[in-house]
C-alpha cells in the first residue's frame, strides 16, 4: 500500500487524525488509496490559514489570479486521461465519462482565469449634485466548499475556480468516498503559485469537518452541493452563526422528461437513456420521471426497453462499458429499497433492477424502468439517485406539463417534441431552473448558469458569469470631490 495521502493546510501536507480507504466500486478488492481524515482541530487550522492568507490574496491583481487559474487549467487538461481514469476508478462512472468530467473541470478553470480579467464595476450619477457613486465587487472572505461524491472533480472545480478568481480564500471539504480526485486537484492547485493558505484541502466526515466550517465565525460563506436533508441543516447552521453566513445550496432533483405524441422516438429514447441511466443515474439532473403522452406511449416504451436491454453494465474502466456500478453499498441498498417501494405501490417493474455479477465484486445494478407509475407514488416524488426511472402516462400536453411541475423540486426539465408551439410553451411554463428541448436533462455547458428552483436550490446560481454573485460582495462608494 502506498503512503497515506494528506490534507493541505497552509501549504503543508499534513497527516490526518485518522485514515479513510478509497474503494473501487467496480472491484471492491481494489483499494484506490488511503487518505488522511481530518478532525475538527485540523479544520480550525485550515480556517486560520485561510484567514491569514485572505488580506493579501483579496488584493492580488487580476494577472496573478489569471496566471494561477490558467496553470491549474493547463495541468488538468494535460492530464485528463490519467485523472479521468482515477475518477472512474473511485466513483464508478465510465472511463469516457470520467475523462469528460476532468476535461470540463479544466475548462472551468480556464473560463474563470478569463473572468478574473473581466471583473469590473459600475459608476453612476448621484441624485445629489457633484457627488460620485461607484459600485464595486469585493471578495466575500473565507469560503467553505462542501461537495458530493457524484462529480468528484467538476463540482469542486466549479466552486474552487470562481472562489479563487474573485479573491477569496478557500477551505475545501470533498465527499468522503471520493477523496482521490479531490486530492489530485489539490496537488495541482498547490503547484499553481498561490500564496500559502489561500487554498486548503480538509478531507473528512461531514459531521465533523463540514460542521466545523458551517459553525465557524470566520467562514463568511458556504457553497454546498449534496442532499436536501444535509442542505437544510447547513442552511440552519449558516443562519444560526454570528455573523450569519452567505450560503448557496444545490440539492436534489426529480427531473421530468416529457415525451409528446409528435416526438421523434429515436431522439426521445436517446434523451431518456442518457438522462436517466448514464453516470448510473447518479446525477441531480437525472431524468427520473419520463412523462409520456398516450399516442406515443407504447412505441416509446418498446423502443426504450430495446435500447436499455442492449446497454453494457460492467467495470467502469473496461472499454465498451456504458453503465458503471453504483457508487457503494449504501447507495445500492437505497436503489433496491426504492425498487421494492415502487412494486409495493403498484407500479410495474417493466425491465431491469437485477443485481448483476461481473468478473470482479462490485455494485452492479441493471438499469430499471417502471411503467404505469403515478406521480403520487414515492418513486415519482423522492430522489432515488440510481439507474431507476419511472414512466408516467399522461393524456395530453397540458396534463404532462402539470405532472412535470407537480414536484417539490425544480432543477432540470425536458421535453421531446417536434412542435415549436409545445417547445416554446414548455420553456416558458416549466418550473425548473434548466429546461431542455430534445436533449437529456443534464446541464452540461460550463459557461452558463447552473441551478434550480423550489426545493432543488437556494441562493445565487453557480457557473458562468453568474458565479460572481455568490463569490463577491457589492460595495457602493460615494465621493464628494469637493
Ligand atoms: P451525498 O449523499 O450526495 O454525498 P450528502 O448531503 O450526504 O450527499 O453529502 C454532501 C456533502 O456534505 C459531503 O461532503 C458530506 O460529507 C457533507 N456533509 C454531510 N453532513 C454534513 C454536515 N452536517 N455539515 C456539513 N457538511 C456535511
Amino acid at each position: 500500500m502506498n503512503a497515506v495521502l494528506k490534507n493541505l493546510i497552509a501549504a503543508e501536507w499534513v497527516e490526518g487524525a485518522g485514515v479513510s480507504r478509497n474503494i473501487n466500486p467496480s472491484d471492491t478488492n481494489d483499494i484506490v488509496g488511503e487518505y488522511a481524515r481530518a478532525d475538527a482541530a485540523q479544520t480550525l487550522q485550515a480556517v486560520a490559514a485561510a484567514k491569514a492568507a485572505f488580506p493579501a490574496w483579496s488584493r492580488s491583481t487580476p494577472q496573478q489570479r489569471f496566471d494561477a487559474l490558467n496553470r491549474i487549467s493547463v495541468e488538468i487538461l494535460a492530464r485528463k486521461d490519467e485523472l479521468g481514469r482515477l475518477l472512474a476508478r473511485e466513483e464508478g462512472k465510465t472511463l469516457p465519462e470520467g475523462i469528460g468530467e476532468v476535461a470540463r473541470a479544466g475548462q472551468i478553470f480556464a473560463f474563470f482565469a478569463g473572468e478574473a480579467l473581466r471583473l469590473s464595476g459600475e459608476t453612476g450619477a448621484s441624485v445629489r449634485p457633484g457627488i460620485e457613486v461607484e459600485i464595486t465587487r469585493e471578495p466575500v472572505g473565507i469560503v467553505g466548499l462542501i461537495t458530493p461524491w457524484n462529480f468528484p472533480i467538476a463540482i469542486p472545480a466549479w466552486k474552487i475556480a470562481p472562489a479563487l478568481c474573485f479573491g477569496n480564500s478557500v477551505v475545501f471539504k470533498p465527499a468522503e468516498i471520493v477523496p482521490g480526485s479531490a486530492h489530485a486537484l489539490a496537488e495541482i492547485i498547490a503547484r499553481a503559485g498561490l500564496p500559502a493558505g489561500v487554498f486548503n484541502l480538509v478531507m473528512g466526515p461531514g459531521s465533523v469537518v463540514g460542521n466545523t466550517l458551517t459553525g465557524h465565525p470566520d467562514v463568511a460563506a458556504i457553497s454546498f452541493t449534496g442532499s436536501v436533508g444535509t442542505g437544510r441543516g447547513i442552511a440552519q447552521a449558516c443562519v444560526a452563526a454570528t455573523p450569519m453566513k452567505k450560503f448557496q445550496l444545490e440539492m436534489g432533483g426529480k427531473n421530468p422528461l416529457v415525451v409528446l405524441d409528435d416526438a421523434d422516438v429515436k431522439v426521445a429514447v436517446e434523451a431518456a437513456v442518457n438522462g436517466a441511466f448514464f453516470s448510473t443515474g447518479q446525477r441531480c439532473t437525472a431524468s427520473s420521471r419520463l412523462i409520456v403522452t398516450q399516442g406515443i406511449h407504447d412505441r416509446f416504451v418498446e423502443a426504450l426497453t430495446e435500447r436499455i436491454k442492449g446497454l453494457v453494465v460492467d467495470d467502469a474502466l473496461k472499454s465498451g462499458t456504458q453503465i458503471g456500478p453504483v457508487v457503494d453499498q449504501n447507495q445500492l441498498d437505497q436503489d433496491l429499497r426504492y425498487l421494492k417501494i415502487g412494486k409495493d405501490e403498484g407500479a410495474k417493474l417493466h425491465w431491469g433492477g437485477e443485481i448483476l455479477n461481473r468478473e470482479t465484486p462490485g455494485f452492479y445494478l441493471q438499469p430499471a424502468i417502471f411503467t404505469g407509475a403515478s406521480n403520487a407514488m414515492r418513486i415519482a416524488r423522492e430522489e432515488i439517485f440510481g439507474p431507476v426511472a419511472c414512466i408516467i402516462p399522461a393524456k395530453d400536453y397540458e396534463e404532462a406539463l402539470a405532472i412535470a411541475n407537480d414536484t417539490e423540486f425544480g432543477l432540470a426539465a425536458g421535453v421531446c417534441t417536434t412542435s415549436l408551439k409545445y417547445a416554446s410553451h414548455f420553456k416558458r411554463n416549466s418550473e425548473a431552473g434548466m429546461v431542455m428541448v430534445n436533449l437529456p436533462t443534464a446541464g452540461v455547458d460550463y459557461h452558463v448558469p447552473f441551478g434550480g428552483r423550489k426545493g432543488s436550490s437556494y441562493g445565487a446560481r453557480e457557473q458562468g458569469a453568474y458565479a460572481r454573485e455568490f463569490y463577491t460582495i457589492v460595495k457602493t462608494a460615494y465621493t464628494n470631490p469637493g
